[in-house]
């Protein structure tokens, strides 16, 4: 039969991290032992209190639609999240609550982009976002970063790409997938450029903002000459450890929450009551169960940077955020085991999950062809285990 979907699915790719995972899943379905490190997503549990709101949600009949942008007192705890953990003043009116930060990006594109505008992404990028901007008719124009930069851009190389389509200027801080993050001066540089065009929106995701190993969180917001060009982006996946909650969240000018909300008025109705109540009381508490995660995580990341020193060819940043590394595995191409030839990182992925039975992630995925991603996001043994099998993996190549 002839292909009879739209043209707008026949040009979405399909998510390359969730396609990593269906493949490793595969394999494992098989009887293949195959470590998935492709999905960014915390091992751990969801914290007992927040199961425990959730349940009481049910038992207390908060089972109907919510209203559209979510439930006022969500609203107004993240309203208060804002303040306290990021000195940003949202009124719950500014806020939106939706099925995911994944969603409330698809909510943004949706709602401000026309066909041909044009949306800046500094790259490496979430492996979300081109689609996103694709679905929406526009068109994502990447700049280039590398590893000496710490795969950051700098104002004035968002300056150059500037045009009179841009529409958006849109990145993730602490980073996916380099773990990058931008520091408060490198923030105030790109709000001072921005500010000189006020028809571009910038969308700043701070969904890892609770993974982040430096000081203190900043968010691009905070400077007032731009917070009203600024949309914040937030969830309690990470964070929280609450990804199939499906939960995320804006801070945006008030004329924006309204598209989102009329927007998801007609897609979703709202999201998940129960998930809302539980959402709630993530944000309410004190810090201590992010904190705890938090120090996991860095032990982590210090294991897996001292483990993944030792294989040569690898050239690794030290991330400061998120729970990936994003090694530089260029010095790979072109070599061979003797059966199979490495062209580009995507070959070697493919070569580290059929001969190593580790799943990572191309950096094609992520608009860096010279890398490949790796989620830190499981237990040590399992870190070791992994880092292992990669190193006499790609000892085979020559
Ligand atoms: N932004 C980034 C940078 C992410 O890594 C993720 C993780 N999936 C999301 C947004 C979406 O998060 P979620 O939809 O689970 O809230
Ligand atoms: N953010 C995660 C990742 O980058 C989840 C997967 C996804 O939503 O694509 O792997």
């Amino acid at each position: 039969m002839d292909n009879q979907l739209s043209n707008t699915i026949n040009n979405l790719s399909e998510s390359e991290t969730l396609a990593m995972t269906r493949m490793s899943r595969e394999l494992i379905a098989e009887g293949k032992d195959v470590i998935s490190l492709s999905i960014g997503e915390p091992d751990f549990n969801t914290p007992q209190f927040i199961k425990d709101a959730a349940i009481k949600a049910i038992n207390e009949n908060y089972t109907h639609y919510t209203p559209v942008p979510g439930y006022p007192e969500l609203r107004k705890a993240i309203s208060t999240k804002f303040k306290r953990d990021n000195n940003l003043d949202y009124t719950p009116e500014q806020i939106v609550v939706s099925t995911g930060a994944k969603h409330s990006l698809a909510n943004i594109a949706l709602s401000l982009l026309n066909p041909n505008d044009e949306v800046i992404l500094p790259a490496p990028y979430w492996v979300s976002y081109k689609e996103i901007v694709k679905l929406a008719g526009a068109k994502h124009v990447s700049i280039p970063s590398s590893i000496e930069q710490d795969f950051k851009v700098t104002a004035d190389d968002i300056k150059k790409a500037i045009t009179d389509k841009t529409r958006m200027v849109w990145f993730s801080t602490p980073c996916n997938p380099s773990g990058s993050v931008y520091t408060k001066s490198e923030l105030e540089d790109i709000a001072k450029l921005i500010a000189q065009y006020p028809h571009i929106i910038i969308v700043s995701d701070e969904i890892y903002e609770h993974i982040n190993f430096n000081d203190k969180h900043e968010s691009i917001a905070q400077f007032d000459y731009i917070k009203d060009q600024v949309v914040t982006v937030n969830g309690v996946s990470k964070g929280f450890a609450m990804t199939g909650w499906r939960i995320g969240y804006i801070g945006a000018p008030k004329w924006i929450a309204d598209a989102c909300t009329k927007m998801q008025g007609q897609f979703t109705s709202g999201t998940s009551s129960i998930s809302q109540k539980a959402a709630q009381a993530a944000l309410e508490a004190d810090s201590s169960c992010t904190l705890e995660m938090r120090k996991a995580f860095e032990k982590r990341r210090e294991l897996v940077l001292n483990l993944m020193s030792d294989i040569p060819g690898l050239k690794l940043n030290n991330p400061k955020g998120a729970f990936y590394v994003f090694p530089d595995v260029s010095s790979y191409f072109g070599k061979t085991d003797g059966k199979t030839i490495i062209n580009n990182a995507s070959d070697l992925a493919m070569y580290l999950l059929n001969e190593g039975l580790v799943a990572l992630v191309s950096g094609d995925a992520f608009g860096d062809s010279n890398c490949i991603r790796f989620s830190y996001a499981t237990s040590e043994d399992i870190l070791i285990e992994a880092i292992k099998r990669i190193k006499n993996t790609l000892a085979l190549l020559h």
